[in-house]
C-alpha cells in the first residue's frame, strides 16, 4: 500500500490527485487490474469527476456548503459536523480500474481529494490490485 500526501489551503477544497494516483499505478507496475484511493479521515474524502472546467468542483463545494451549513444546531463538540456529513454523503474512497498499466478514465474525469475541514496535512492511501484477465 501506498500513500500520497495531501496539502490542502482551505477549509473546503477539492484536490486533483490524478496524477499521483498514475504515479503509483505505474510504479507498481500492474499491467491490469484496479486502484482503490482510499481517505483515512472522517472529514475528507474521496470522488471522482470533471477535471476541465474549475467551475464543476467550485460548484459541487458550494452546493455541498449550501445543503449542509456549518452551523445547524449539531449536538457533536468539536463544531465540525458538517464535515463529518459530507465525508460520509461524498464517500471515503474511489475503485479504477487498470488497463494496459494505465487508469481507465473518461476523457474529462480526474481523481479528487476532498477536504471538509482543512487546512491540514492529509493522507490518501492507494492500493493497487492486480487482476488476472479471463
Ligand atoms: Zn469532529
Amino acid at each position: 500500500m501506498r500513500t500520497v500526501t495531501v496539502k490542502t489551503d482551505r477549509r473546503e477544497q477539492m484536490i486533483d490527485v490524478t496524477s499521483q494516483v498514475r504515479k503509483e499505478v505505474a510504479d507498481s507496475g500492474v499491467k491490469s487490474g484496479i486502484v482503490i484511493c482510499f481517505a483515512a479521515h472522517t472529514t475528507a474524502a474521496v470522488t471522482i469527476n470533471e477535471n476541465a472546467d474549475p467551475d464543476v468542483t467550485r460548484d459541487i463545494l458550494h452546493k455541498l456548503n449550501k445543503e449542509i451549513p456549518k452551523d445547524e444546531g449539531y449536538h457533536h463538540g468539536e463544531g465540525n459536523s458538517d464535515s463529518h456529513i459530507k465525508s460520509s454523503l461524498v464517500g471515503a474512497s474511489e475503485i479504477v480500474l487498470i488497463e494496459d498499466g494505465r487508469l481507465v478514465l473518461g476523457r474529462w474525469q480526474g481523481i479528487y481529494f476532498c477536504e471538509f475541514d482543512g487546512p491540514r496535512q492529509r493522507e490518501m492511501l492507494v492500493k493497487v490490485i492486480p487482476c488476472a484477465d479471463d
